[in-house]
Parts: structure tokens; sequence; C-alpha cells
């Protein structure tokens, strides 16, 4: 004979809420619930007999568990790029990590973003705009790169192709050994444009920010934004 179930009986995770709600055949069934939520009508004999402790939920807990951890292990303690992974973003969505970039700021990136190498530092460009930086952006990251081209540019390399103000060497100008004298030149669009020959360095480099004022200056601030956000 089967035991009496009640309203408010427990069996593991289940909480009866409706006993002997209804019969099917010879078999009596009561509506619980589980500790997560879950209702379900299920078997009074299974109930009695513990073949049912809860709806599973702790299963998909379990797997869910494993899948994190896994992907934990790709991920934390690791570097990418100035990025070094610190710990999991626990959020809706797509997975995202905390990371320390090398300048100390702490930021969230998703992962697939980490792997890819579409972020690989806190995204200051400001901090980041070394060459030493590029490069690393250039050899980790670019398979990508693409993805920043607007109207044939990409506003990573414009944003660093500007020439720095030393006498040391700039960007786009070049000595000609042969001659002494100095080119200027720019990369705009694909297209190379030579800017002449120029007795002195200085010419030259005028030349080149004359150049970077007409080609560079009007994308720099029609895309301020996305460089921004590089
Ligand atoms: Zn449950
Ligand atoms: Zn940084």
């Amino acid at each position: 004979m089967e035991r009496k179930i009640k309203n408010g009986d427990k069996f593991g995770e289940w909480t009866v809420i409706k006993a002997y709600s209804s019969t099917k055949g010879t078999r009596r069934k009561s509506i619980c619930r589980c500790s997560c939520g879950v209702e379900r009508e299920l078997d009074n004999r299974n109930l009695l007999n513990g073949q049912t402790k809860s709806c599973g939920h702790k299963r998909v807990e379990n797997i869910t568990k494993a899948r994190y951890a896994k992907t934990d292990k790709r991920f934390i303690g690791k570097t990418f790029g100035e990025l070094t992974v610190i710990e999991r973003v626990n959020n809706k969505g797509r997975t995202r990590y905390k990371c320390k970039c090398s300048c100390g700021k702490e930021v969230e990136v998703i992962a697939s973003n980490l792997e890819r190498g579409l972020q690989v530092s806190c995204g200051d460009y400001r901090k980041h705009r070394t060459e030493e930086h590029l490069e690393k952006f250039l050899s980790e990251g670019r398979k990508k790169l693409d993805e920043k081209l607007v109207e044939d540019t990409n506003l990573y390399l414009l944003d660093s192709g500007l020439s720095k103000n030393n006498t040391s060497g700039c960007r786009g100008v070049y000595l000609i050994k042969k001659s002494g004298r100095y080119r200027a030149a720019i990369n705009f669009q694909k297209q190379y444009h030579n800017l002449g020959t120029f007795k002195t360095f200085e010419e030259a480099v005028e030349a080149r920010k004359a150049a970077e004022e007409k080609y560079f200056k009007p994308m720099l601030e029609k895309y301020k934004d996305e460089i921004e956000n590089i």
C-alpha cells in the first residue's frame, strides 16, 4: 500500500504543492515544486521510492560550471597583447573577462575578442600609441584588422601614423643618401603620394605635416569616436 502524500511533504528538492491532484490509471500523481521553482506533476511512487529528487537543475548547473572551467583555463592568467586576464565576469550574454592592461587600467573584454586579437589593450589609444604597441597589435591581432577599414583607410594605422615632433626622425621623411636631400611622402587610401624632395630635414617635415593636415585630419575628425574605441 502506498504511503499517503500530503501538501508540504519534501522529497529531495521537491516540495509537494498539490497532493493527489490527478490519477492516471492506477497511478497517483502530485504536483511538486523544485527548490529552483520548476513545477511538475510526478508519480507518487517515484517520489516515495526516491526515483526523482529534483528537476535536474543541478546537473545543468554542473555542466555549465564544467564548461566555464574549461574556458577559464584558456584565459585566466594568460596575456593577450597588453592585457592580462584576471577573472571571469559573471553576466549574461557573451563571456567576458576582467583584464589588467600594461598601463594599469582594468577593463572588461569579450573573451572571443581576446583570442581573435581584436582587443589588445585597454583601448586608451593615447596611452598605447607607441610604435611598440602598434607592432604588437599588428603581429597579434591583425587578422581582423580590415574591420577597422573605412574608406580604404585603416583608422588605427592612420592614427598612429601621425609624425612626431622630433628631429631624430619623422614618419614619411627620408634622407636620400646620394643627394643628401630629404624626401617627404605620405600613404593615404592605399596610395603613395610623393611630396617632393627638400634641401633640409625641416622643410621635408613641413611638407609631411601639411600633407597630414590635408589627408589625415579630415579622416581623424570624421572617425574620432571610432578611433577612441580602437
Ligand atoms: Zn530544479
Ligand atoms: Zn592600457
